[in-house]
């Protein structure tokens, strides 16, 4: 056993020792030296961690607006203090650069603020009956138990996002962190209790989704299921929902594309295609996969961008001028390395990067000359890795961004007014930039993808929608010289 920090479970406001006995290594990704060991929950802890959840909920659904909305705002205080805290672990066990980590912070902060704000803002409609002398309105309720999945990229965000909208809604949560950035589902387990949030309204559960994440979606006190990562997980996990007809939030995966036209600002388009692309070394969702340049331009970016990406520096995490870290996995290495030989061994061009890998880190890498029988032109590589495509016309840079079966987010660079409205409305993704990246999320957006991107949305009023349910109640009053009825 090495000799690192042991985490249990959080059930019930309290740590708990995992049922199983078992505790797993949570690794460093820089050199995969162990970090944590981290409790291993099997369906026994699974199940208690849903009979907390669901035992907390009988009171907290009758906790009122103010309390949670305090609580909310009190959380995003906590949380800025435990600044050194969220931003080692950030950096420790996911690999982020310390920008990114920053960014993380930032955004999860503002959003519990946000969230906080939609605690008054669950509201109901009165309703005109066609029955004299009744009353009819309708009112939303939380729908008890939301169990939350999270990805390994931007753990703090997804955790915020998807537990703040739950407890905002008077709803009781239970989370599954990812077994490859455990930790911060801890971190927030004891901010909401020292914020003020009852004990078993929150609950955190560490261990592999793949053994005990059906138990967890499928168990029948868990209401309705948020998830973001993989279009292959989020797809058996719809099809499981269905069979209980248990709504779920599903964000998963992208191929989002970038256009450049021909009247674009070259530089600002180069700018925003560097964060757009290497922004955690590729591993995040909207990360620009593709990007369709107009031939009269396309030496001149291509040209631009290489040399951008060519110098960015993969120094100290903690250097603030870093923009690659490691690759978070040996099974995500080993997709970005598959993809990259796939590609050039089938004739792809390298314009940057492509070469030696540094330990765990994989070079910024540019491609030209990608063909769809390439793995990479239609899969996710969730790495540093991106391919220019030379188009004819705004036209064809549509087609072409249109041939996916994603739709996440999308991005455009051009100052013609009627060229960016045209492909914002015939871009098919579920959100879509003009002249900035394509990675881009804000509190109160409809936060989501069209296609194998996902269904439903993330958001303060998104989510609002989706975690609480409709109930349509009418009074019938006497009716003068009627019978009431
Ligand atoms: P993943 O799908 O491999 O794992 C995500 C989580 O699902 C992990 O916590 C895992 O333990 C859990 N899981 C595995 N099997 C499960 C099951 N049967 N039931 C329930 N949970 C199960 O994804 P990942 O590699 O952690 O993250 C990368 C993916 O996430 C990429 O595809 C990326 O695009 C996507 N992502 C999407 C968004 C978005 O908002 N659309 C944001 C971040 C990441």
């Amino acid at each position: 056993m090495t000799d690192v920090t042991q985490y249990d479970l959080w059930i019930g406001g309290e740590y708990q020792p995992p049922e199983t006995g078992r505790y797993f290594d949570d690794l460093n990704p820089l050199d995969d030296s162990p970090i944590a060991a981290v409790a291993e929950a099997g369906e026994a802890d699974v199940n208690a961690a849903v009979e907390a959840a669901h035992t907390a909920f009988s009171s907290y659904r009758k906790s009122l607006a103010k309390e949670r909305e305090l609580w909310l705002i009190r959380a995003a205080d906590l949380l800025e203090q435990r600044r050194d805290q969220v931003i080692e672990t950030l950096i420790d066990e996911g690999g982020s650069t310390i920008g990114k980590a920053n960014f993380e912070l930032g955004f999860a902060t503002g959003f519990l603020r946000a969230a906080a704000g939609v605690a008054r803002r669950i509201t109901g409609e009165v309703i005109p009956s066609d029955s004299p002398g009744r009353y009819s309105f309708a009112i939303r309720q939380p729908v008890g138990v939301v169990a939350g999945v999270i990805p390994f990229n931007v753990p703090l965000i997804k955790c915020v996002k998807q537990s703040a909208m739950a407890l905002a809604t008077g709803n009781s949560f239970v989370l599954l962190t990812s077994e490859e950035a455990p930790l911060i589902g801890h971190i927030l387990a004891e901010v909401y209790a020292e914020a003020g949030f009852p004990a078993g309204v929150y609950n955190v559960l560490t261990g592999y989704g793949h053994k005990i994440g059906d138990f967890l979606t499928g168990h029948p006190k868990v209401k309705s299921i948020t998830f973001t990562g993989s279009t292959r997980v989020g797809q058996h996990i719809a099809e499981l929902a269905a069979r209980q007809f248990k709504p779920c939030t599903l964000e998963l995966g992208g191929k989002s594309p970038m256009i450049v036209l021909k009247d674009a600002d070259i530089d600002a388009a180069v700018h925003s295609a560097v964060m757009g692309v290497f922004l955690h070394q590729g591993q995040a969702c909207m990360c620009a996969s593709r990007i369709y340049v107009e031939q009269s331009v396309a030496d001149e970016f291509k040209q631009k961008f290489a040399a951008a990406a060519a110098g960015l520096s993969a120094g100290d995490l903690w250097d603030p001028s870093t923009v690659i870290g490691p690759i978070i996995s040996g099974r995500q290495r080993d997709r970005v390395r598959t993809h990259l030989t796939d590609a050039i061994e089938k004739g792809a061009t390298v314009l940057a990067g492509g070469g030696e890998w540094d330990g765990n880190r994989c070079p910024a890498t540019v491609l030209g000359d990608v063909t769809d029988e390439m793995t990479l032109y239609r899969e996710e590589t969730f790495g540093p890795v991106t391919a220019v495509y030379v188009v004819e016309s705004l036209e064809q840079a549509l087609e072409q961004a249109n041939d996916t079966e994603y739709g996440l987010s999308a991005s455009v660079f051009t100052n013609d007014l009627n060229s960016a409205l045209e492909l914002a409305h015939e871009l098919e993704a579920g959100m879509v930039h003009i002249n900035a990246p394509s990675l881009y999320d804000e509190p109160s957006v409809p936060f989501g993808g069209w296609g194998k991107s996902g269904v439903g949305r993330e958001g303060t009023e998104a989510d609002l929608e989706a975690m609480t349910q409709w109930k349509w109640i009418t009074i019938q009053t006497p009716v003068a010289g009627g019978d009431g009825h």
